[in-house]
């Protein structure tokens, strides 16, 4: 005999008691609340996370990565002439400005 426990309003729970996590923006639920959590980011959060292809940095703003790239990365290949502004990415461009800027100096 088994009495039938009367029906609260009780939270829906899977068979290890888990409590059913619904999306706070639509009618998703998952017993798992990073479920939720990456249904809500990939469906409701239209933010993107912006990772850098260089390192393992993310940003979930656009500039961010940019200044992350040009503060980490662009330093690194970066060659300043010592006479004036002028910069490159490339050491073939700088040397060529060298000699088109500066070599008439004598
Ligand atoms: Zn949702
Ligand atoms: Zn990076
Ligand atoms: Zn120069």
């Amino acid at each position: 005999m088994a009495p039938t426990a009367p029906l609260e309003s009780t939270p829906k729970v899977d068979r290890e008691g888990k409590e059913l996590t619904s999306c706070p923006h639509c009618s998703f639920t998952s017993f798992k609340p990073y479920n939720v959590a990456a249904h809500v980011k990939s469906v409701h959060c239209k933010i993107r996370d912006f990772s850098c292809d260089l390192c393992d940095f993310k940003a979930s703003k656009k500039w961010n990565l940019r200044s992350h790239m040009k503060n980490v990365h662009e330093k690194l290949m970066e060659f300043n002439c010592k006479l004036c502004d002028f910069r490159s990415s490339e050491r073939e461009g700088l040397v060529k400005h060298y000699s088109d800027q500066h070599s008439k100096m004598k």
